[in-house]
């Protein structure tokens, strides 16, 4: 199975690189796309850059361009559970975006017209990730994911988050790939380790936990990929 593994930041997917060793790379659409074969899979590996616009770009090409069936997000976010601590890995069950406001027409925070508030991830793919958590004695978090072209480093921000969507960790991405995703029938994975808590303190936290954080979102999604079936 062709299978995308994409990250927003380089330091997200320099620990898949480093890991899979041998593989070729490619120009598109002002991004590099990185191909080889691993644990049986061909691998499309990219970083977008930050936010929702690039992060959707990066998906459509994966998918259109290198004709990826399956599309794997490995990254940081920031935690909003009190139960997230920096390090922990939680997986999207859906995901939202947090900073659309058409509320003036009657609308919920997040909705688009003809589109839906919350995208839910591929259950099988959750399962999977599930089984991997038990075996490598990690805890797995699950939950909704809000997404928005907004780095939150504040308390009263990610607590209106939390009460508006119900979302357990937020960053920039998640939602835009699961909406390419969703509207081009692909299945798709959201993972993330907590970089930062998304208050006060958040940038000098994530500039201390990117990287470490990153290593471990990335060694979970190398086994998964490793345990799916051709
Ligand atoms: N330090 C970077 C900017 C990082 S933006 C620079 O100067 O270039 C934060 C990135 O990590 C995004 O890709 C986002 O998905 C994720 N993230 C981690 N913590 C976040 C938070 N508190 N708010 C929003 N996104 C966060």
């Amino acid at each position: 199975m062709k299978i995308a593994i994409m990250g927003a930041m380089r330091e997200e997917i320099d620990p898949i690189l480093a890991a899979v060793g041998t593989y070729t790379s490619s120009q598109h659409a002002g991004n590099v796309f990185y191909e080889c074969v691993y644990g049986g899979h061909e691998l499309v590996i990219a970083y977008s850059k930050i936010g929702k616009v690039f992060s959707a770009i990066t998906a459509s090409v994966m998918l259109e361009r290198f004709g990826a069936q399956m599309l794997l997000f490995s990254g940081v976010a920031g935690g909003i559970s009190k139960e997230l601590k920096i390090g922990d890995l939680i997986m999207a069950s859906s995901l939202c975006q947090h900073d659309v406001d058409i509320t003036a027409f009657g609308h919920p925070f997040g909705f688009i017209p003809e589109g839906t508030l919350m995208i839910e991830s591929d259950p099988q793919l959750r399962s999977l990730a599930s089984e991997v958590a038990i075996d490598m004695k990690i805890d797995l978090y699950e939950g909704i994911i809000a997404t928005g072209d907004q780095f939150v480093a504040s308390s009263e921000r990610k607590e209106w988050i939390h009460q508006t969507f119900d979302a357990d960790a937020l960053e920039m991405e998640g939602s835009s790939v699961a909406c390419v995703c969703q509207n081009f029938a692909i299945p798709f994975f959201i993972l993330r380790a907590i970089s930062d808590t998304a208050d006060g303190g958040a940038s000098d936290d994530f500039d201390a936990f990117l990287k470490t954080s990153a290593q471990v979102s990335a060694t979970f999604i190398l086994e998964m990929v490793k345990r799916l079936e051709n």
